[in-house]
């Protein structure tokens, strides 16, 4: 070192660059002064060529994110101890923590738990790994457990192993760092197996419901049904998703098995019914063949007859056999008849039965005109909900909308236009809200939208969104561009609140918003 202050450092520096004839460039200015200043010469910090390296490192697991925004903030502090603790988390290796240098306060950088509290409290000193702190982290590993499945026996019998050794009395703390890290790095493995089996499933239930849609290709109501399912099983999958799958799956399946076993009813009764109509006819073809037998004999008789006294009895018997077969003939033909009516009623009720199911299937959950939930879909998506809110106490919202002036818009540009603000409200809802968010058609222009997770600010927020989102989009009735608005209630659902009171509440606040002059939202 030299006793030179900096200010003469440099300006002798500059002097040398001179007299020596060298280019003024950074790293021969840096090489001049280090050799005044008597200091070592340090290379300059290769920020761009780790950049380059950083960003050609996988982010796949939330890990390995954490680990690549460590290694970036490492590059941007000049932080070469960064840079190497990044890397060897990568590596699946564990930073040293006690070797680490002490915290930067020029680098408040995100990082993984251990690396954290060696930041924030600078030695992680024994006194904080206590038994309680290691019988925590072998809680919060069984918690994960469910989520990443039981297949891998390997896998399960290390993370038994971690959790029993992280349970007893006076766990080492540098062999269970040790098991800690190496779990960790099977753990990025385990959570990248369970990410593609996922994946996996979700394409083989595609191929199920594109089979099923194959198979019923002359079922107008089942096809609409699978498109429906196909739509909501797309990513990001969410319980909440799942779960409409489900419903309409179950949907389907009923109907489908509804359907069959009235038509292997209606089946059997028509097989009935050919039976009864053949044995109807050997019989009738019985009773003639025996006529023909009768009028030959009596033919014969006659031949033979000697006297008008001989004639009259075979007369008789043949005017009787005739009359029999009349009967029996007229018998049939009102059975067949019979027979034909009970068939068309069969027909029409199969046919009948269609139109049901087809009726039913449209309004089974949604309403036809909007795509939105309808009043018993509603009813089953709020209950949903509210089981969800009891579970997790998560805050929800019922927002209740009503368009203004609807009644005028059908008047004056008809109730076919009226029809398509509906259908284009909805639209916009649906582009507008989360795919958490559930839109039902209340009434005939009044819409439900329940917001998961949501306080009450939130929520009015959301729906304020809608709102001027709905005023920059109009929609045309010929070529008139029409605009609407609506007023809205938003309650947050209190304890013990059940969905109808709720909505009730958000009908209040929307009335008063209608009072207030329309097109705007309250809260209850
Ligand atoms: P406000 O701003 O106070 O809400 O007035 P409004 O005219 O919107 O409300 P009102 O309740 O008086 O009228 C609602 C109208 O909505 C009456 C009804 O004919 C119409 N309507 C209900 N269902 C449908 C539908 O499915 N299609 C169409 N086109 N109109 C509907
Ligand atoms: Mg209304
Ligand atoms: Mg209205």
């Amino acid at each position: 070192m030299t006793d030179k202050k900096p200010f003469e450092i440099a300006r002798e520096t500059l002097k040398q660059l001179t007299l020596r004839k060298l280019a003024p460039t950074p790293l021969n200015y840096q090489r001049i002064y280090s050799e005044i200043a008597n200091l070592p010469m340090e290379p300059p910090f290769p920020s761009e060529r780790l950049r380059d390296i950083a960003i050609a490192l996988p982010t796949k697991t939330p890990g390995q994110q954490r680990q690549r925004g460590l290694l970036e903030s490492a590059i941007n502090n000049l932080n070469w101890d960064g840079v190497k603790n990044a890397l060897m988390a990568y590596g699946g290796f564990s930073p040293n923590v006690a070797d680490s240098p002490a915290p930067q306060a020029a680098a408040p950088v995100p990082a993984p738990a251990l690396v954290v509290a060696a930041a924030e409290a600078p030695v992680l000193t024994a006194p904080a790994l206590t038994a309680d702190f290691f019988a925590q982290v072998a809680r919060l590993i069984e918690y994960a457990i469910p989520a990443l499945g039981q297949d891998d026996e390997r896998f399960t019998e290390q993370t038994q192993s971690l959790i029993k050794s992280l349970r007893q009395p006076q766990p080492d703390a540098v062999a269970t760092k040790q098991m800690l890290v190496q779990y960790g790095h099977r753990l990025s493995f385990a959570a990248e197996d369970q990410a593609e089996i996922k994946n996996a499933l979700l394409k083989l239930l595609h191929l199920i419901i594109e089979n099923i849609s194959h198979l019923s290709l002359d079922d107008g109501w089942l096809k609409g049904q699978v498109d429906a399912v196909m739509e909501v099983c797309v990513p990001p999958l969410t319980l909440r998703r799942l779960d409409e799958v489900e419903q309409r799956l179950k949907d389907v399946i009923f109907k489908q098995t509804e359907a069959k076993t009235r038509s292997v009813q209606a089946q059997e009764e028509m097989r009935q019914l050919l039976a009864t109509f053949v044995e109807r006819l050997a019989a009738m073809s019985e009773t003639t063949g025996s006529f023909h037998q009768k009028l030959e004999e009596s033919a014969r008789l006659i031949e033979q007859a000697r006297s008008i006294t001989d004639i009259a009895p075979v007369l008789k018997d043949v005017v009787g056999a005739t009359r029999s077969m009349a009967n029996d003939s007229q018998t049939a033909r009102s059975e067949l008849l019979n027979m034909r009516k009970r068939a068309e009623v069969t027909e029409a009720e199969l046919s009948k039965l269609h139109q049901e199911l087809d009726r039913v299937s449209s309004l089974a959950r949604h309403d036809p005109l909007t795509g939105a939930l309808n009043r018993q879909g509603l009813e089953e998506a709020i209950n949903r909900e509210i089981s969800t809110v009891r579970r997790q106490e998560t805050p929800l919202c019922v927002a209740l909308l009503d368009i203004d002036n609807f009644k005028k818009l059908n008047d004056t540009l008809g109730h076919d236009t009226g029809d398509t603000a509906l259908a284009h409200l909805a639209s916009v809802a649906r582009e507008v809200m989360r795919p958490q968010d559930t839109l039902a058609r209340y009434g005939g222009e009044e819409f439900v939208i329940l917001l998961p997770d949501t306080p009450l600010e939130r929520g009015i927020e959301a729906m304020t969104r809608l709102q001027r989102e709905l005023t920059k989009r109009f929609f045309l009735s010929g070529t008139e561009k029409v605009l609407i608005t609506f007023s809205a209630g938003v309650a947050q659902l209190a304890s013990q609140e059940t969905g109808v009171d709720a909505i009730k509440r958000a009908d209040q606040a929307m009335y008063l918003a209608k009072r207030a002059g329309k097109n705007r939202v309250l809260g209850a």
